[in-house]
C-alpha cells in the first residue's frame, strides 16, 4: 500500500510486565487512549511476578545503578514491583489483574501474548532448554485462552528477547504477527539455519525507558520535542504499561496529543500486518541477530542491525 507523501502514522504497543503495571497502569492507559479515540494493541505477561529480581540488577550490575537512579526507577515502576518476586513472594499476574486485561478488549484494543515469566524469558532465554521454552510459551497462551475465550492471534517476546527455538515454538501456533524484535520494516525471520513465515513488525522508535536515561534529553519538554519529530512515515511505538500507565502518564498523554495536533493517525499493528500480507512475496527475510541501543540495558534482537545507530 501506498501512502500519501508525508503522511505520518504510529502504531502503539503497550507491553504489561508487571501485577502492578497491568492492575493500575493498563485502566489508566484505556482511559488515556480511549478519551483520544486512540486504539493500541495490548500484550500480557500471565504468569509470575518476579519483577523484583530484576530489580536487584541495579546491585549486581556494573553501571545499571547510575541508570536506574538517573531514570528514577523506583518512581518509574514503584516499590511493590521492585521487591516482588524478591522480598515479596511471586504473584501471579493474570489471576490478579484479569480483569483490567479483559476491559482492555472491551474497550477495542487489541490483545496478544507477552510471556509468562517476564524476568525469567529475558534473563535465561539462550540458556534455557528447548522444552522449557515451548512449556513457557504454552503457559502463557492457555492462560490468554482461559482469560479471553480465544486463542491468541500475535505475540511480543519479553524484552525483546528470542532464540531460534523461541521462533520455532512460535511458528507451531498460527499467529498473524509477532512484534519481537527492535529497528526497521515488517520481515520474515531467519535463525538457526531456518526461515521462519510469520510475520514480524518490529518496533522502529526507541521507547520513553530508554529516551528518559539520554543525558541530551533532560526534562519532559525536551521529551515532548523528540517524541514529537521522531515519527517519519509508519512508526512502533512500545509503551510500557508500568511506566506511561503509572508515574510518566501525563508524559504519554502530552506525546498523544502533540502527535493527534500534528495529524499523526494510529492504526493497529495487525492493520500494518494486513497491509504487508497484502504483498507477500515483497516482504524480506531477515537473520534475527542481537543488537544494543542508546540507554537500554543488555541486548535486543533486530532483523535490521545496521539501523542501530542513533
Ligand atoms: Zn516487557
Amino acid at each position: 500500500m501506498s501512502l500519501p507523501a508525508g503522511t505520518r502514522r504510529v502504531a502503539l504497543k503497550v507491553d504489561c510486565d508487571t501485577l502492578e503495571g497491568t492492575r493500575e497502569g493498563v485502566p489508566r492507559l484505556v482511559r488515556i487512549l480511549g478519551d483520544r479515540g486512540i486504539r493500541a494493541t495490548f500484550y500480557f505477561t500471565f504468569g509470575p511476578d518476579r519483577s523484583g529480581v530484576a530489580a536487584l540488577r541495579v546491585f549486581t550490575r556494573k553501571g545499571f545503578l547510575a541508570k536506574m537512579l538517573r531514570s528514577g526507577a523506583p518512581s518509574l515502576y514503584g516499590w511493590r514491583t521492585m521487591l516482588s518476586g524478591t522480598l515479596l513472594p511471586a504473584p501471579s499476574i493474570a489471576r490478579g489483574s484479569e480483569d483490567a486485561m479483559r476491559a482492555a478488549a472491551e474497550a477495542g484494543h487489541d490483545t496478544g501474548v507477552h510471556g509468562w515469566d517476564h524476568v525469567g524469558w529475558h534473563d535465561r532465554l539462550p540458556r534455557m532448554p528447548p522444552e522449557r521454552v515451548s512449556e513457557e510459551y504454552g503457559l502463557a497462551h492457555a492462560e490468554y485462552l482461559r482469560v479471553f475465550g480465544v486463542p491468541a492471534r500475535t505475540s511480543a517476546a519479553p524484552g525483546w528477547t528470542v532464540s531460534p527455538r523461541s521462533l520455532e515454538v512460535q511458528e507451531t501456533r498460527s499467529l498473524r504477527h509477532t512484534s519481537d524484535t527492535r529497528l526497521g520494516a515488517p520481515f520474515f525471520p531467519a535463525a538457526g539455519g531456518r526461515a521462519f513465515t510469520t510475520l514480524e513488525i518490529p518496533t522502529t522508535l526507541p521507547t520513553l525507558d530508554e529516551t528518559l536515561a539520554w543525558p541530551d534529553l533532560r526534562g519532559d519538554a525536551a521529551q515532548r520535542a523528540f517524541f514529537r519529530r521522531a515519527p517519519r512515515g509508519t512508526e512502533v511505538h512500545t509503551i510500557h504499561a508500568e511506566v506511561e500507565g503509572r508515574s510518566k502518564a501525563e508524559l504519554f498523554a502530552g506525546i498523544l496529543d502533540d502527535w493527534l495536533a500534528d495529524g499523526v493517525t494510529f492504526p493497529l499493528l495487525s492493520d500494518l500486518a494486513d497491509e504487508a500480507l497484502e504483498h507477500r512475496s515483497r516482504i524480506p527475510v531477515r537473520e534475527v541477530v542481537t543488537a544494543r541501543l542508546p540507554g537500554r540495558g543488555g541486548t535486543v534482537a533486530t532483523g535490521w542491525p545496521e539501523m542501530a545507530t542513533r
